[in-house]
């Protein structure tokens, strides 16, 4: 009895995964990884899910997902947003504290699947023209784990969350920090 109750659960959790990265426009092969459903039952799910109310609006994406990490360091926006998702996916526990390519492969579950969606939503709430798609920000979050490219600090002036290029040259500062035409001298507070 136990057992069936556990495997229920378990199923109706892979499904809940699965509607929410379909209602982000994730592609199949992105599901398909994350709860380990076959491509055929994401197909009757997708089905389903676009005859319902809110069906409609939602487009189907092809193709391969994203794999230049110039996205995200592209403009000051796209930095920026970037360090806002990456923040929330640390803050909701999607992000693990380390980086290494074997914990970028180990990413994929449904437990971080709902993490995941948890950071991304509240992004999406935060900013009004999101520029970042889900796509993307399974892209930034395996890129930062494994950390071989991308990798999430602090500005050395004010300490807001910023994404760097690990072979950048320059060291890092904020963009509002980068306007000041000096960097701002910070006075210790007096003991
Ligand atoms: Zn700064």
């Amino acid at each position: 009895m136990r057992i069936s109750d556990d495997r229920y659960s378990r199923d109706r959790q892979r499904f809940d995964v699965a509607l929410r990265f379909i209602r982000h426009e994730a592609r199949t092969h992105t599901i398909r990884t994350w709860t380990g459903l076959s491509d055929d039952r994401i197909r009757k799910l997708y089905r389903s899910y676009m005859c319902g109310p809110q069906g409609g609006s939602l487009t189907r994406h092809r193709g391969k997902s994203p794999q230049q990490i110039g996205f995200f360091t592209r403009s000051g926006r796209a930095r920026q947003e970037a360090a806002l998702l990456a923040s929330l996916c640390r803050l909701v526990g999607a992000m693990p504290e380390s980086q290494a390519p074997e914990l970028a492969r180990a990413l994929p579950s449904l437990g971080r699947g709902e993490l995941l969606c948890q950071a991304y939503e509240a992004y999406r709430g935060l900013v009004l023209e999101p520029l970042i798609s889900f796509e993307h920000a399974v892209f930034l979050l395996t890129s930062l784990v494994r950390g071989d490219e991308l990798t999430l600090a602090g500005c050395p002036d004010c300490g807001a969350s910023l994404i760097v290029d690990r072979w950048s040259l320059r060291a890092p500062r904020c963009a509002m920090c980068a306007a000041q035409p000096e960097p701002l001298e910070i006075t210790p507070p007096p003991e």
